[in-house]
């Protein structure tokens, strides 16, 4: 009983948001998808076909889809990031991607593969399934901080693993600890960990580091290293030495096992090796020091300003080329960096559509 009305609170939900006429077209076409499951499922739950913990279980799915559709309304969410992430899955030929954005009122990045399209497909023969679905999750109070959301590169990056199975072919190729050290295994092995599994997370959660890394240089570390104060390893995470340490060889072109293993990854599903994708503008510093946004010649340079704009604000009052800058506060100085780089950011995707659509 409670499931029905809860699936029919979903709909008027999902409903609501497409009539707001907030969505995007690849939203709504989504919202549709969605709303046609519901119905399937209504009518299904109506001839009690399903067994109630299974119904618990679609509608928990749907209502996390709700979630993340609510905070992709044009009004709430960050072009600016959205453009960048997008240009990331364009370059892995994942334009197809749904991307759906949730806003979490703590300090919480996630990412979440489920699709509910899978769980649905099981129950309703021939469900129509919808393009690939993003679901991530940023805090809200960072929404027009681009810089403090550089931890969506780290998540598209889980996105682009799983899509493209590189470390699953990581595993394949050499099933020995490669990410985790002889330290960690006896440590793991001693609390009864699934020694297993902790290896595989950790090459996730490095390999996603790297994928940030290529795009966004040493800033997606220079944040981590403002939210992870304690350096620990857990079975999901590696501690932040060895994220950083791994990621500091990959952006000197360092050899290393692990990065040599996913180099070969890359190549075994036919990728491009991973590489260094973004590129620094020469003028951002100059734009940046006159209050400008940086003029942005290609997407290899709005991925540049991550980097260019945190090493900006590390450095902003230490300079006396810049005089002006130096009566700011930091966090006058942080919100002024990051409005520049939204700024540069949303100049050059309206130039770019500008040039798609032509004079
Ligand atoms: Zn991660």
């Amino acid at each position: 009983m409670l499931q029905e009305i809860e699936l029919g609170l979903i709909r008027n939900e999902f409903e609501n948001l497409k009539e707001s006429r907030f969505l995007g077209e690849k939203l709504n076409a989504y919202c549709d998808t969605v709303l046609g499951w519901v119905s399937a499922l209504q009518e299904a739950s109506a001839k009690s076909k399903y067994d109630k913990k299974i119904e618990n279980m679609v509608n928990a799915q749907l209502w996390t889809s709700l979630n993340y559709l609510k905070g992709s309304t044009l009004n709430d969410v960050p072009h600016e990031m959205l453009f960048c992430l997008n240009a990331v899955l364009a370059d892995w030929k994942l334009s197809d991607s749904v991307l759906t954005t949730a806003q979490s009122q703590d300090r919480d990045f996630h990412i979440n593969l489920s699709n509910p399209g899978d769980l649905i497909s099981k129950l309703i023969p021939k469900c129509d399934f919808p393009a690939p679905l993003i679901r991530v999750a940023f805090p809200e109070l960072y929404r027009h901080h681009p810089l403090l959301n550089v931890a969506l590169y780290h998540e598209i990056g889980h996105y682009i693993d799983k899509e493209k199975g590189i470390v699953s072919a990581s595993l394949a190729l050499n099933g020995e600890y490669m990410a985790l050290a002889g330290d960690e295994i006896r440590h793991f092995k001693s609390r009864g960990a699934n020694i297993v599994k902790v290896e595989e997370s950790h090459r996730c959660e490095l390999f996603a580091d790297l994928l940030a890394a290529a795009y966004c240089g040493p800033s997606i570390i220079q944040f981590l290293e403002h939210i992870d104060l304690n350096d620990m390893t857990c079975e999901t995470h590696p501690s932040l030495s060895k994220r950083r340490k791994i990621t500091d060889k990959f952006l000197k072109g360092e050899s290393d096992p692990l990065i040599d293993l996913f180099g070969e990854s890359l190549e075994i599903r036919g990728l491009g090796p991973l590489g260094i994708r973004y590129a620094i503008s020469a003028e951002c510093e100059r734009a940046l020091t006159s209050f400008e946004p940086p003029t942005i010649a290609n997407i290899a340079e709005v991925h540049g300003l991550f980097p260019s704009a945190w090493e900006f604000y590390k450095n902003y009052n230490k300079s006396d080329t810049r005089p002006s800058w130096q009566a700011l506060s930091p966090l006058q100085a942080f919100d002024l960096v990051n409005d520049l780089t939204e700024k540069a950011i949303r100049n050059h995707d309206i130039i770019m559509r500008w040039n798609y659509v032509g004079p």
